[in-house]
């Protein structure tokens, strides 16, 4: 990626949950959810093991216990979060000082300067956040955040995946669109009329649709404004290499 934009998108595994399960070695294994157990509980984080029975974070915690009724539940620590938080960002910091934060478990991080090989800042970053926490994270590395971000959840956990402008099509065209950050089963039948796969001509639609009047439609504002801060960032970088 020689002279182009260079962007990583550091994710960390199951966040919460791979740290409780580091913590606490008897967790190691289960199926653990983090989350509130009352009657209003919601699911903060779940184990790999835990996914496999179909639970998923923002789910009501009664909907995950009935998928996985053996499933260990830990109340969530955020103090302990931002601590680990606070070792992984010092480690991002180590590479580049352009980090832009999404989460506590979660950032962009802009390479371009580094005259490394994205490949190996990438798999150096995975090396020291193990090292430091325990822990695993997944990266996608490409020249805008946008496909960044779809390529580090494509390899999870423990991935490291690369998208070059000549890998781009063969990488986005197999998948289905809903694979855009943030956008949902009732966004995507907005734009597409139904499921769809990430082919050129649904990308091609994606940056105008969301800059129209149809953002208004599109569900949570949070999660609009970040698939348009995501296409920004696409015609952004094409600009900033010139
Ligand atoms: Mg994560």
């Amino acid at each position: 990626m020689t002279g182009a934009r260079v962007v990583l998108h550091v994710d960390m595994d199951a966040f919460y949950a791979s740290v409780e399960q580091h913590d606490d070695p008897r967790l190691a294994g289960l199926p653990v959810i983090v989350g509130g157990n009352g009657p209003r509980g919601v699911v903060a984080a779940a184990s790999y093991e835990v996914r496999k029975f179909g639970v998923r974070s923002a789910m009501p915690m009664r909907q995950a216990l009935e998928r996985c009724p053996q499933a260990v539940c830990v109340r969530p620590r955020m103090a302990r979060y931002q601590e680990v938080s606070r070792v992984v960002f010092a480690i991002f910091n180590e590479f580049t000082p352009l980090v832009q934060g999404l989460s506590l478990d979660e950032a962009f991080l802009d390479v371009s300067a580094s005259r490394e090989p994205v490949a190996r800042i990438a798999a150096e970053i995975k090396r020291r956040i193990r090292e430091r926490t325990g822990l695993s994270a997944s990266v996608g590395a490409a020249t805008n955040k946008l496909v960044a971000k779809i390529a580090s959840d494509l390899n999870k956990p423990d991935g490291l995946t690369l998208v070059t402008p000549q890998t781009l099509r063969a990488t986005l065209d197999p998948l289905p669109v809903r694979r855009l950050p943030g956008l949902g089963g009732k966004t995507t039948k907005f734009l597409f009329g139904g499921p769809s796969n990430f082919n050129m001509e649904a990308h091609a639609l994606i940056p105008r649709s969301f800059n129209t009047s149809a953002s208004g439609r599109l569900g949570s504002r949070r999660r609009v404004s970040m698939i348009i801060q995501s296409c920004k960032f696409s015609r952004n970088s094409a600009s900033a290499t010139k």
